[in-house]
């Protein structure tokens, strides 16, 4: 349902970011992308939503080339989630959420009824977290609430660069495994950068390797630890 066939970007300064990636991924799997840092990993997954346009060869999403779709398509059909959540620190997480249903045009009712639904999804009681301001949750409830919001428009996939390194370890292990389940109930796909190859190892159906802007191999993670 993803597809990138060869794709480059090369910045305004003449920097190769990202030099003829190619891979397929289907829908419902969460794929990691995993390379040390510089490696293109960001610059692949902003090429997705068209946040940085490439410069050559072809992404397509669902058949389509992501060229082709207009840019409010693209936002409400890609999820974003990134390390600092950036809620509004003056909304509470209700107003937070709502955002993009608000963008959407959909009835205030339908909006509440939507934002308890994902908080409960993302084991936040609404009765207790919605009305709260950011700074009132700590930085693992930030993270739900901000998978929360990626869900939101119920998009058919979501992006997620290193949304869980800035969290305490066991925070972070439990994250791990809630966005496993949540992502099989839901059958999204996924891409989820990390440099952890144990976050790796867990999350990922296939894991693809980049270096230097080239992808050196995808593999699922049985190949990748068995095979030489
Ligand atoms: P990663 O996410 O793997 O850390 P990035 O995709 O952020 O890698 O960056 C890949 C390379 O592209 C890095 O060398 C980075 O400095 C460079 N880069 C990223 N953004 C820009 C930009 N806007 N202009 C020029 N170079 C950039
Ligand atoms: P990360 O590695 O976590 O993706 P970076 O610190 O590399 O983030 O980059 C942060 C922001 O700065 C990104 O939006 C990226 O596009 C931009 N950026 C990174 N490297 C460069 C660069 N060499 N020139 C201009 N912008 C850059």
């Amino acid at each position: 349902m993803l597809k990138f066939e060869n794709v480059s970007k090369v910045y305004e300064d003449g920097f190769k970011a990202v030099d003829s990636v190619s891979f397929d991924i289907p829908k419902g799997e969460l794929l990691v992308l995993i390379g040390p840092s510089g490696s293109g990993k960001s610059t692949t997954m902003k090429m997705i939503n068209r946040m940085e346009p490439h410069t050559s060869g072809k992404i397509s999403i669902n058949g389509k080339d992501n060229n082709s779709y207009v840019a409010s398509e693209l936002r409400r059909g890609i999820g974003y989630v990134i390390q600092q959540v950036g809620l509004f620190p003056h909304y509470t997480i209700e107003k937070n959420i709502a955002i993009v249903p608000q963008l959407n045009g959909w009835a205030p009712d339908k909006i509440k009824t939507r934002v308890h639904e994902l908080l409960e999804m993302v084991g936040l009681d609404p009765e207790i977290y919605a009305s709260r301001y950011p700074k009132e949750l700590s930085g693992g409830q930030q993270q739900r609430v901000g998978i929360a919001r990626a869900l939101a428009s119920d998009p058919e996939i979501i992006l997620m660069d290193e949304p869980f390194s800035a969290l305490d370890p066991l925070t972070r292990e439990q994250l791990q495994g809630e966005l496993i389940s949540l992502q099989k109930k839901l059958n999204k796909t996924i891409i989820f950068v990390t440099h952890d190859m144990d976050e790796a190892l867990k999350m990922g159906d296939r894991i693809a390797i980049m270096k230097d802007g080239k992808l050196l191999q995808l593999d699922t993670p049985e190949k990748l630890l068995h095979e030489p």
